[in-house]
């Protein structure tokens, strides 16, 4: 049975699974997905991160989303955590232990982990082929990150045919943040939640590498330097100045 969504879309019954870190770009993607989809279930991996923050903020961002967001809050299905320490030990980088951020030989930050997206697919799709669930959705994207070689559309591509031979599935991995810039991700968040999901994105969800959490900004808590604070900020400030134009106009 097909229901019209808020934005006048049709909602797919067909469920979706979430790659759902905690930070802004999943959950707008968590929302996007809840437009459009019946049954939306989230997953986690535990890689042996710096920061149990992050998993604190995928609960928090969660609950609230459930909690203003009535039709949404249907639509949310069940959170996984699947333990993937194994992998982080093998795929050893500066986000799972406490080497220093800085550009490799490759020109890769050194927050890069090889294989991570990868493998994260991989677990997801076997996790998605036993809840009967269709579209994997994560928060990939190649325009302002950082070059990451496992954040690209045709690596995704590639990833997707392979799921499907290997797994005799039709999984279709989606990634609606693949071509915007991050202030086009904030725009996307005040188009599907309104500023209250906005307020979700600031209070609670979390980006900062160095995990802080005790220093608030307008566009978040967080250090305010590391890239992905750099990188948050902005977004953010390029954002707010095209939201007030927009407003002014
Ligand atoms: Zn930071």
């Amino acid at each position: 049975m097909a229901l019209i969504g808020h934005m006048g879309a049709m909602i797919d019954q067909k469920g979706a699974l979430v790659l759902f870190s905690g930070g802004q770009d999943s959950t707008v993607c968590l929302a996007w997905a809840l437009e459009r989809y019946g049954r939306v279930e989230t997953v986690g991996f535990d890689y042996g991160q710096r920061h149990a923050i992050e998993m604190e903020a995928r609960t928090r961002v969660r609950r609230c989303l459930a909690e203003r967001f009535a039709d949404w809050d249907l639509r949310l299905g069940q959170d996984h955590v699947l333990d993937m320490r194994g992998f982080g030990a093998v795929a050893e980088s500066a986000l799972t232990d406490d080497r220093a951020i800085e550009m490799t030989a490759k020109g890769l930050p050194s927050t890069f982990v090889p294989g991570r997206n990868l493998a994260f697919f991989v677990y997801a799709a076997a996790l998605a082929d036993r809840r009967g669930l269709r579209a994997l959705i994560g928060g990939m994207c190649e325009t302002d990150f950082s070059g990451y070689p496992d954040c690209r559309r045709d690596t995704l591509e590639a990833m997707q045919q392979a799921l499907n031979l290997g797994m005799a599935q039709d999984f279709v991995i989606e990634t609606p943040l693949m071509h915007m810039t991050k202030a086009e991700t904030w725009a996307l968040a005040k188009t599907l939640g309104g500023e209250t999901l906005v307020e979700v994105i600031v209070e609670h969800s979390h980006t900062c590498y160095l995990g802080v959490r005790d220093v608030q900004h307008p566009w978040g808590y967080g250090c305010g330097t590391c890239p992905a604070c750099e990188l948050r900020v902005r977004g953010w400030e390029g954002w707010v100045q095209q939201d007030r134009r927009s407003l002014s106009l």
